[in-house]
This record gives structure tokens, sequence and C-alpha cells, in this order.
């Protein structure tokens, strides 16, 4: 793999880099300091003060594709319009950002001509591409059309890594494709978890479903010592060992895969069960909405003494904060242990990064990724991955 880094000593005055990155950004965090969009920065910056010009790419949400790029089409979408993103880069970056509307992308010629002509180390923003037919289908014909616009591509977009789309996979094969430096850093710290995990490792888990945690817990059954595991995904956990969980939430279809996971052997380092459940919680209208404080000192406790952790999905339903308390339980741990930290996943780092705790541990590695972080740590590869490998 080609990583961006290794072009720091090469002089990249005047060439055009299409960098692809993740701005997808729902309308009501536009105005938070938003992990995805500060991640990108040092990118954006290493590129524009070589002298390069910058043509950022990035979907937005779930539009469907532009049968025509006219107005009309833009003013039913605006929702998914990524205009909004270029006032804030340009804010952040503190220089102009200009706007490559869906007409100006659907004309690559025309659109070309503005950029070539722009002045060196100018950034530009595309609208969102999943508005362009052929996108999200890995299309040849739209990675071709949109490689013609730049000399060179870089994947910083590791959170869409695992979606074979035109300008994440297609592209790479049409002009020299790089890593960024987000892409590296993710790949490696979660690469160090991957193979060399101290111990005792510990794997928490929580959040909605335990569908989408399958795969790690599979790849980490032999290797983590325990999981800590809250949330919807303890409930099925808990139904699987026949205990009652009221009206709580739990996926049904996977019991008989939580009663094979129950029968894990025991860890080798301490003779104790791997998975670990909670022993109370907090309830309301006899739903199981949190951990309790005996689960959460518990958990704590084991927290403590780790050496590496993997933490997605938050213990409880914690956007009320009456059901916040295991995640905060849990963040205070970890910021209080000695351990090297992998924490991702959408809600779980936005309510890490919320917390009002104090970072004493320095050696946590907040990912990007949600989907593609769970696909790369259950052991699958990732297209946009596999592409820059080529
Ligand atoms: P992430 O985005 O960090 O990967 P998930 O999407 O898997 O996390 O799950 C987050 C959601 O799970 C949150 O919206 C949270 O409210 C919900 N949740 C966690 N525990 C419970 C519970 N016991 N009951 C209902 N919802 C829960
Ligand atoms: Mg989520």
């Amino acid at each position: 793999m080609k990583f961006l880094s290794s072009l720091k000593n090469k002089n990249l005055s005047g060439r055009i880099c299409l960098l692809r990155v993740d701005l997808n950004v729902k309308d009501s965090e536009l105005n938070k300091n938003n992990l995805r969009v500060r991640a990108v920065l040092p990118t954006i910056k290493f590129l524009t003060e070589k002298g390069a010009r910058v043509v950022i790419l990035s979907h937005r949400g779930r539009p469907k594709p532009a049968k025509r790029a006219d107005s009309e089409f833009r003013i039913q979408n605006l929702e998914f319009s990524l205009k909004p993103l270029a006032g804030i880069l340009s804010r952040l970056l503190k220089k102009p950002v200009n706007f490559i509307s869906l007409k100006e992308l659907s004309t690559p010629k025309s659109a070309k001509e503005k950029i070539s002509n722009s002045i060196k180390g100018s950034v530009f923003l595309a609208e969102n591409l999943r508005f362009l037919p052929g996108e999200e289908k890995n299309d040849k014909k739209i990675a071709k059309q949109l490689a013609s616009l730049g000399d060179f591509y870089v994947n910083d977009a590791f959170a869409v890594s695992h979606r074979a789309n035109a300008s994440v996979e297609a592209i790479t094969k049409f002009l020299p494709s790089y890593a960024g430096l987000l892409m590296k850093k993710e790949i490696e710290n979660l690469g160090k978890v991957m193979k060399a995990a101290k111990k005792p490792f510990v794997i928490i888990l929580g959040g909605a479903k335990i569908s989408d945690k399958l795969g790690i817990i599979k790849n980490f059954k032999k290797n983590a010592d325990k999981f800590l595991i809250g949330g919807g995904v303890a409930n099925t956990f808990l139904v699987a060992e026949g205990l009652p969980i009221g009206d709580s939430i739990f996926e049904e279809k996977m019991i008989p895969e939580a009663k094979k996971l129950l029968k894990l052997p025991p860890s080798t380092r301490s003779g104790q069960a791997k998975i670990i459940l909670p022993v109370d919680y907090a309830m309301e209208k006899g739903k199981i909405l949190d951990i309790g404080p005996e689960t959460a000192k518990r958990y704590a406790e084991i927290i403590k003494k780790a050496k590496t952790i993997i933490w997605n999905g938050p213990m409880g339903y914690f956007e009320n904060p009456k059901f916040a308390q295991g995640s905060k339980a849990v963040t205070e741990a970890i910021l209080r242990s000695k351990a090297f930290a992998v924490i991702g996943g959408g809600e779980t780092t936005s309510l890490f990064l919320n917390s009002k705790s104090k970072i004493l541990n320095s050696k946590i590695f907040i990912s990007t990724g949600g989907g593609a972080m769970l696909e790369y740590l259950g052991g699958k590869k990732l297209p946009g991955i596999e592409a820059l490998r080529r």
C-alpha cells in the first residue's frame, strides 16, 4: 500500500489531488465540533501546504441518485447537499473552499477547467457523490469520470471503506492511489489490537444489536480475555440464559448464536467465563435501559486491570441522562486505566467525546469508523483498503 506520508519530500505544486473523505454529518450535528470533519484536516493541510490543489469528495446521507442535475433535484435534496460543509471546512482551514455543484460534477470538462485555473493550494468540495447514478454501484464509468478531474487519488475515508463504491474502490483503477494520513492512523491503531494486543485484553460491547457485534466476538473469542456486555446486546444474552427481560429490546433470531457464545471456553489466563453479563439494571416501564451500579462497579474493576481495550456500543439508553450512568462508568474507567484503548461507533464516540471527564489516559484511539471498524475488527477485508493494496 502506498501512503500519502511517503510524499513528504515530494513537490506537489499545482498537482490535483482527489481526496475521498467521510463528511457524512447530519444537519443537527453540523455546528458541533465534529470528529469526522476535524479528523481529515491534517491531510488537507498536508496537501495544500505542498501546493497541491485539493478536490474533496464525499457522500452525505442516503439520497436517491439524480436523473438530471437540475435545480429542482437540488432543492428536493437540500438536506443531503454537502454545500454547508464548504463553509465549515473553510472556517476550520482558514481559507476559501470552492463548491463544485452537481451540474459541474456531471460535466467534468468544465469542472476540470475551473480546478486547473485555480491558484496552487486551492481547496474544492464536490457535491454529494451519491447524487451520481453509479457511485454506490461501483460503476467504472463514474469512477473514470471522477478520476478525469485529478492527477492522483487519496483515500482518507476509512469509515466508508467497507463500501465498494465508485469513489472508494473503482477509482483506484484510474489514478495513482494513496492511503491518507487518517487512513494510516486507523490501520495502524486497529492493527495493534488485531495483531499484538497486550493482555489482559478486554472488549466492551453494548449498543442496540448483537448482530452488529457478532464479527468482533467471533474474531476475538480466542484472543480476548473478557467481553463485558451491556445495552441491547446484553438483553439477547440474558434471554439466551433463560432470564426474564420484560419489554426490553433484544434480537429473537440471535438467541441460538448467543447460546453458543455463552459456552465459549473460559479464558486461560483467569479461568473465568469470557462473556460477562450484567448482574443488575436500571429499568423503567418494564424495560432494561442501562446496566446497574453493581455491574458498573464490576466492569470498572476489570477495565482497571486491562492492558488492551476495545469499546463499541453504549451500555444503555444514554440519550436519556437517567440511563447514561453505565456508559459514564465505563468512560471513566477507561480514562483512568493505563490500557491502550480503541473506541469506535457513532454513538459511542460521541458519548465519549462529550463526557466531561478529564482525559488522563493518552493511549486512547478514537476511530472514525462505525460499521467499517466493526467489519475490520471482525476480520473482514474492506474493499476500499484492498483496492489501495493492489
Ligand atoms: P454505535 O453507534 O456506537 O456503534 P449502536 O448504534 O450499536 O452504537 O447503539 C447505540 C444505541 O443503542 C443508542 O442509541 C442507545 O440508546 C441504544 N441502547 C443501548 N442500550 C439500550 C437499551 N438497553 N435499550 C434501548 N436502547 C439501548
Ligand atoms: Mg449507531
